[in-house]
């Protein structure tokens, strides 16, 4: 049996999947202040200044009035640990640390992680932060004190590896509260999604083989990291798509490819990586999405969410360069959680 378009869903799944169904507000929005102190240097895209525009985006529109803002809390070890090797998460702490102490005796502010990638004495609490923000808005909604949540943290993290921060990520977030959800609240099938431009090679590396983890994607190929054409997993359905492309194409794709594995999968949470640097304005990329793009992958999740994962959806922020448009752009994801 169908119902409203639904395809796949029955009345008994609707209603029943929903613990909560009339939440005060139905979307949380998780931040925190110290993920606006993690920078890498004058003039890199990841910078605090995007995470302003989106503050100023949601106070300008009265979005910011019809979500419920929380303060994200730090990261347990024993979160952390699920996901990346304790070796990193020590080098991780001590490269802040050494930050500080070389700011402080008057030299770089900056410990370079790779080309693209710098530890100031703030990264560390940032990141601990965001991993967090995604952990707690895991917890918000499979506890129904909210529908789904959006996390506008800093640092990202879906380029994170088990055992590597790398290409502006340090802890892989989205990983991170895959885990909990399995571990400590005893899901046993989470889907992450992938929108962000580029492949999100350590959420890759950290859940491949896991079958109770569905992870689907598209990102521009060829783009950094240059991974992902052969996916390292059957529990990983990537699809590169070429430069240029734009959102209708990418729709089709979504359509004929994310859509039935994700319905064969009945996830009970949906975690996304929403990266928005396939927008169109993006110099990061050459995908041409726009704000609708966005609003239609999010409208399309909550209906598989509204499914099988009683509506659960948790996003987090990755990518997203172009100050205006990843502004718009979060915008429109967040209407379409939040149903407005
Ligand atoms: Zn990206």
């Amino acid at each position: 049996m169908s119902f409203g378009g639904f395809e796949g869903c029955t009345i008994t799944e609707l209603t029943g999947a929903a613990p909560n169904a009339s939440p005060t507000m139905p979307t949380a929005y998780f931040t925190h202040a110290l993920c606006h102190r993690h920078e890498m240097g004058p003039g890199h895209p990841e910078c605090p200044q995007r995470l302003a525009a989106i503050e100023d985006r949601l106070l300008t529109t009265g979005l910011a009035d019809l979500i419920e803002r929380r303060s994200a809390p730090e990261a347990q070890l024993a979160d952390l640990e699920r996901a990346h090797d304790a070796l990193l998460l020590a080098a991780l702490a001590e490269q802040s640390i050494q930050a500080g102490h070389s700011a402080d005796a008057g030299g770089s502010p900056w410990v370079q992680i790779d080309p693209d990638t710098a530890a100031n004495r703030h990264t560390w609490s940032a990141a601990l932060r965001a991993a967090g923000a995604v952990v707690a808005a895991t917890d918000a909604v499979i506890a129904g004190q909210v529908d789904n949540a959006f996390c506008a943290v800093r640092p990202p993290g879906h380029h994170a590896c088990r055992a590597q921060a790398m290409g502006f990520c340090f802890l892989n977030n989205v990983a991170v509260a895959a885990l909990h959800a399995l571990e400590v609240h005893g899901l046993r099938r989470v889907a992450i999604i992938d929108f962000d431009v580029h492949h999100g090679n350590g959420t890759e590396d950290i859940v491949a083989g896991d079958d109770r983890i569905l992870m689907v994607s598209f990102f521009q190929h060829p783009l950094y990291p240059y991974s992902g054409t052969e996916p390292a997993a059957a529990n990983l359905l990537n699809l590169p798509v070429a430069p240029y492309t734009r959102g209708p194409a990418v729709r089709e794709l979504i359509e004929q490819h994310w859509l039935p594995r994700l319905e064969a999968f009945a996830p009970e949470l949906i975690l996304i990586s929403a990266g928005f640097d396939a927008h169109r304005d993006d110099e990061l990329g050459q995908l041409g999405l726009v704000e609708a793009d966005y609003a239609w992958i999010t409208r399309r999740r909550m209906d598989l969410a509204a499914c099988h994962a009683g509506g659960r959806i948790v996003s987090s922020l990755e990518g997203g360069y172009h100050l205006d448009a990843l502004a718009r752009s979060v915008e429109a994801h967040l209407r379409a959680l939040a149903d407005l």
